[in-house]
């Protein structure tokens, strides 16, 4: 693996070992929880939206490295967003992790989130960096409806 897949390999674990936003939000006005039965991930979201904007956004969760250091990494990147650009980013992650002919991740869109550009490779893997995604995804569109990869 070049220099570049370590240090991704670095920030997903290191944000699984310290997650951001971790935690619940007592003044959340949108829930959804997702889970990946495959793989056991699950990841309940809290988000408090105002004026279309993400204000906050936390996460509750438990699974493997890669859908824990996702749904971190996923918070900071939509946090201050508005909706339809979280929603964006949605698809450019999506397409990131699933469209073959996509052959270098948009990094100067996508940041950090770069960083899971390897799991294509991997198809079970890819239900899990998406796994918070399809959640939050949940959370804006169809408030309180549980979503899962299956
Ligand atoms: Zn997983």
């Amino acid at each position: 693996m070049n220099g570049l897949g370590e240090l991704y390999q670095q920030l997903i674990i290191d944000h699984n070992r310290h997650p951001r936003n971790f935690g619940s939000l007592e003044d959340a006005t949108e829930t959804a929880s997702g889970d990946n039965p495959l793989c056991g991930d699950r990841i309940t979201l809290y988000l408090r939206v105002k004026d279309d904007v993400i204000e906050e956004i936390r996460f509750e969760g438990s699974g493997c490295a890669i859908s824990q250091a996702s749904a971190s990494l996923m918070t900071t990147a939509v946090r201050g967003k508005k909706a339809a650009e979280a929603l964006d980013l949605f698809r450019a992650f999506h397409a990131m992790v699933t469209d073959p002919g996509q052959t270098a991740p948009d990094a100067g869109r996508l940041g950090k989130l770069a960083a899971f550009a390897g799991v294509r490779a991997f198809p079970a893997r890819v239900k899990c960096a998406n796994l918070p995604w399809h959640t939050l995804r949940a959370a804006l569109q169809a408030n309180g409806r549980a979503v899962s990869t299956e």
